[in-house]
Protein backbone atom coordinates (compact mmCIF):
# COMPACT_ATOMS: atom_id res chain seq x y z
CA UNK A 1 0.00 0.00 0.00
CA UNK A 2 2.08 3.38 -1.08
CA UNK A 3 1.66 5.86 0.64
CA UNK A 4 -1.29 5.24 3.12
CA UNK A 5 -0.47 3.04 6.21
CA UNK A 6 -2.93 1.50 8.23
CA UNK A 7 -3.64 0.97 11.87
CA UNK A 8 -5.90 -1.48 13.54
CA UNK A 9 -6.93 -0.89 16.90
CA UNK A 10 -9.64 -3.22 18.39
CA UNK A 11 -12.17 -1.99 20.50
CA UNK A 12 -15.16 -3.14 22.76
CA UNK A 13 -15.64 -6.22 23.69
CA UNK A 14 -16.75 -7.56 20.29
CA UNK A 15 -12.96 -6.50 19.47
CA UNK A 16 -14.25 -4.58 16.28
CA UNK A 17 -11.05 -3.27 14.22
CA UNK A 18 -11.24 0.26 14.63
CA UNK A 19 -9.23 1.01 11.61
CA UNK A 20 -6.99 4.46 10.94
CA UNK A 21 -5.91 4.98 7.94
CA UNK A 22 -3.39 7.54 6.87
CA UNK A 23 -0.28 9.04 5.05
CA UNK A 24 2.68 8.52 6.27
CA UNK A 25 4.42 11.49 4.99
CA UNK A 26 1.71 14.21 5.46
CA UNK A 27 0.41 12.71 9.02
CA UNK A 28 -3.17 13.57 7.63
CA UNK A 29 -5.56 10.27 7.70
CA UNK A 30 -9.16 9.28 8.86
CA UNK A 31 -10.37 7.04 11.84
CA UNK A 32 -12.75 4.20 10.59
CA UNK A 33 -15.34 2.75 12.75
CA UNK A 34 -14.83 4.14 16.09
CA UNK A 35 -17.04 1.77 18.04
CA UNK A 36 -15.36 2.87 21.76
CA UNK A 37 -12.03 3.15 23.73
CA UNK A 38 -12.01 6.42 22.43
CA UNK A 39 -8.95 7.48 24.73
CA UNK A 40 -7.00 4.66 23.37
CA UNK A 41 -7.54 5.61 20.22
CA UNK A 42 -6.82 8.94 20.63
CA UNK A 43 -3.76 8.60 22.54
CA UNK A 44 -2.54 6.44 19.48
CA UNK A 45 -3.38 9.13 17.44
CA UNK A 46 -1.59 11.12 19.50
CA UNK A 47 1.73 9.23 19.60
CA UNK A 48 1.89 8.83 15.91
CA UNK A 49 1.39 12.63 15.40
CA UNK A 50 -1.53 12.08 12.98
CA UNK A 51 -4.19 15.03 12.33
CA UNK A 52 -7.86 13.31 11.44
CA UNK A 53 -9.68 14.99 9.03
CA UNK A 54 -13.15 12.88 9.13
CA UNK A 55 -14.63 10.05 11.06
CA UNK A 56 -15.68 7.19 8.66
CA UNK A 57 -18.17 5.06 9.82
CA UNK A 58 -19.50 1.51 7.71
CA UNK A 59 -22.44 0.68 9.67
CA UNK A 60 -24.42 1.53 12.63
CA UNK A 61 -24.04 -1.04 14.76
CA UNK A 62 -22.35 -0.16 18.44
CA UNK A 63 -19.15 -1.41 18.02
CA UNK A 64 -18.33 0.01 14.69
CA UNK A 65 -20.10 3.23 15.91
CA UNK A 66 -20.66 4.05 19.44
CA UNK A 67 -17.60 6.11 20.10
CA UNK A 68 -17.94 7.92 17.19
CA UNK A 69 -19.45 11.11 18.92
CA UNK A 70 -17.28 11.10 21.83
CA UNK A 71 -13.97 10.53 19.17
CA UNK A 72 -15.45 13.65 17.58
CA UNK A 73 -15.27 16.07 20.46
CA UNK A 74 -11.84 14.92 21.89
CA UNK A 75 -10.31 15.67 18.41
CA UNK A 76 -11.72 19.13 17.73
CA UNK A 77 -10.47 20.10 20.99
CA UNK A 78 -7.21 19.09 20.97
CA UNK A 79 -6.89 20.37 17.41
CA UNK A 80 -8.25 24.02 18.35
CA UNK A 81 -5.41 26.77 19.43
CA UNK A 82 -6.57 28.43 22.75
CA UNK A 83 -9.34 30.56 22.20
CA UNK A 84 -10.13 29.54 18.99
CA UNK A 85 -12.97 27.86 17.33
CA UNK A 86 -12.27 24.31 16.79
CA UNK A 87 -11.28 22.41 13.52
CA UNK A 88 -14.07 20.43 12.58
CA UNK A 89 -14.26 16.85 12.29
CA UNK A 90 -17.04 15.52 10.17
CA UNK A 91 -18.41 12.30 10.61
CA UNK A 92 -19.27 10.75 7.11
CA UNK A 93 -21.35 7.56 6.34
CA UNK A 94 -23.39 5.21 6.51
CA UNK A 95 -26.03 5.60 4.43
CA UNK A 96 -29.06 6.94 6.14
CA UNK A 97 -30.62 3.43 5.95
CA UNK A 98 -28.68 3.20 9.03
CA UNK A 99 -30.02 5.96 11.19
CA UNK A 100 -32.59 4.06 13.45
CA UNK A 101 -29.12 2.33 14.25
CA UNK A 102 -27.31 5.03 15.26
CA UNK A 103 -30.05 7.03 16.64
CA UNK A 104 -30.27 4.27 19.29
CA UNK A 105 -26.30 3.48 20.08
CA UNK A 106 -26.97 4.47 23.77
CA UNK A 107 -30.22 2.12 24.11
CA UNK A 108 -27.97 -0.71 22.47
CA UNK A 109 -25.37 0.29 24.77
CA UNK A 110 -27.48 -0.31 28.06
CA UNK A 111 -28.43 -3.79 26.31
CA UNK A 112 -24.80 -4.92 25.61
CA UNK A 113 -23.53 -3.56 28.76
CA UNK A 114 -21.14 -1.27 26.53
CA UNK A 115 -20.42 1.90 29.35
CA UNK A 116 -19.92 4.96 27.60
CA UNK A 117 -22.15 4.59 24.01
CA UNK A 118 -23.35 7.99 22.51
CA UNK A 119 -25.82 8.65 19.62
CA UNK A 120 -24.80 9.82 16.51
CA UNK A 121 -25.99 12.18 13.28
CA UNK A 122 -23.44 12.07 10.91
CA UNK A 123 -22.71 15.53 8.94
CA UNK A 124 -23.15 13.32 5.65
CA UNK A 125 -25.14 10.41 4.66
CA UNK A 126 -23.53 8.41 1.75
CA UNK A 127 -24.65 7.08 -1.44
CA UNK A 128 -23.46 4.49 -3.84
CA UNK A 129 -21.26 6.34 -6.84
CA UNK A 130 -19.90 8.94 -3.89
CA UNK A 131 -16.76 9.27 -3.00
CA UNK A 132 -15.16 9.60 0.58
CA UNK A 133 -11.52 11.26 0.80
CA UNK A 134 -8.97 9.71 2.87
CA UNK A 135 -5.52 11.97 2.60
CA UNK A 136 -4.91 12.49 -0.80
CA UNK A 137 -6.93 9.13 -1.54
CA UNK A 138 -10.69 9.19 -3.05
CA UNK A 139 -12.22 5.85 -2.43
CA UNK A 140 -15.47 4.98 -4.01
CA UNK A 141 -18.51 4.21 -1.28
CA UNK A 142 -20.43 0.95 -2.11
CA UNK A 143 -24.06 0.60 -0.56
CA UNK A 144 -23.58 -3.54 0.32
CA UNK A 145 -27.15 -3.87 2.51
CA UNK A 146 -28.36 -7.48 4.18
CA UNK A 147 -25.89 -7.55 7.47
CA UNK A 148 -27.72 -4.02 7.90
CA UNK A 149 -29.86 -1.79 5.75
CA UNK A 150 -27.50 1.03 5.54
CA UNK A 151 -23.58 -0.59 5.38
CA UNK A 152 -21.06 1.41 3.03
CA UNK A 153 -18.19 -0.12 2.02
CA UNK A 154 -14.72 2.36 0.48
CA UNK A 155 -12.55 1.16 -2.25
CA UNK A 156 -9.71 2.92 -4.24
CA UNK A 157 -8.79 1.49 -6.86
CA UNK A 158 -5.33 2.74 -7.37
CA UNK A 159 -4.10 1.41 -3.95
CA UNK A 160 -6.52 -1.57 -4.36
CA UNK A 161 -7.73 -1.70 -0.95
CA UNK A 162 -11.24 -2.20 0.22
CA UNK A 163 -12.55 -1.29 3.50
CA UNK A 164 -15.06 -3.97 3.96
CA UNK A 165 -16.61 -3.36 7.42
CA UNK A 166 -19.04 -5.98 8.76
CA UNK A 167 -19.87 -7.60 4.71
CA UNK A 168 -17.21 -9.76 4.04
CA UNK A 169 -14.78 -11.73 6.53
CA UNK A 170 -11.85 -14.09 5.84
CA UNK A 171 -13.73 -17.27 5.47
CA UNK A 172 -16.96 -15.81 6.22
CA UNK A 173 -19.31 -12.93 5.77
CA UNK A 174 -21.47 -10.75 8.14
CA UNK A 175 -24.50 -11.86 10.13
CA UNK A 176 -28.02 -11.53 8.52
CA UNK A 177 -29.58 -12.79 11.72
CA UNK A 178 -31.49 -9.41 12.81
CA UNK A 179 -34.80 -8.42 12.18
CA UNK A 180 -33.76 -6.06 9.75
CA UNK A 181 -30.95 -8.32 7.92
CA UNK A 182 -31.43 -9.26 4.16
CA UNK A 183 -28.59 -12.72 3.96
CA UNK A 184 -29.77 -12.57 -0.27
CA UNK A 185 -28.71 -8.62 -0.64
CA UNK A 186 -25.50 -9.77 1.28
CA UNK A 187 -24.83 -12.31 -1.06
CA UNK A 188 -25.59 -10.20 -4.15
CA UNK A 189 -23.90 -7.30 -2.51
CA UNK A 190 -20.67 -9.60 -2.23
CA UNK A 191 -20.99 -11.29 -5.91
CA UNK A 192 -21.76 -8.29 -7.95
CA UNK A 193 -20.18 -5.20 -5.92
CA UNK A 194 -17.19 -6.72 -4.31
CA UNK A 195 -15.81 -9.75 -6.11
CA UNK A 196 -15.30 -7.75 -9.27
CA UNK A 197 -13.12 -5.34 -8.29
CA UNK A 198 -10.24 -8.00 -8.54
CA UNK A 199 -8.52 -11.03 -7.20
CA UNK A 200 -5.75 -8.92 -6.11
CA UNK A 201 -7.05 -6.36 -3.69
CA UNK A 202 -6.47 -5.81 -0.32
CA UNK A 203 -9.29 -6.26 2.43
CA UNK A 204 -9.78 -4.64 5.94
CA UNK A 205 -12.26 -6.10 7.68
CA UNK A 206 -14.39 -5.08 10.58
CA UNK A 207 -13.31 -7.96 12.58
CA UNK A 208 -10.23 -10.94 12.33
CA UNK A 209 -7.50 -10.77 9.83
CA UNK A 210 -7.71 -9.09 6.68
CA UNK A 211 -8.25 -11.06 3.33
CA UNK A 212 -8.17 -10.70 -0.56
CA UNK A 213 -10.77 -10.49 -2.98
CA UNK A 214 -9.18 -13.67 -4.45
CA UNK A 215 -8.76 -15.51 -1.99
CA UNK A 216 -12.66 -15.03 -1.10
CA UNK A 217 -13.81 -15.70 -4.43
CA UNK A 218 -12.28 -18.88 -4.79
CA UNK A 219 -12.89 -20.54 -1.13
CA UNK A 220 -15.40 -18.47 0.90
CA UNK A 221 -17.37 -21.43 2.10
CA UNK A 222 -20.77 -18.81 1.93
CA UNK A 223 -20.21 -16.89 -1.56
CA UNK A 224 -18.08 -18.02 -4.10
CA UNK A 225 -17.41 -16.08 -7.31
ZN1 LIG B 1 -22.01 -5.06 12.45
Amino acid sequence: MVGLKAAIVPVTPFQQNCTILYDERSRRGVVVDPGGEVERIAGLLAERGIVVERILLTHGHIDHAAGAAGLKTVLECATAPLGAAPLPVPIEGPNEADRFLLEGLEEQGRMYGVAGARNVTPERWLEEGEQVRIADYDFDVFHCPGHTPGHVTFFNRQLRLLVAGDVLFRGSIGRTDFPYGDHEALLAAIRDKLYPLGDDVTVLCGHGPGTTIGQERRSNPFVRG
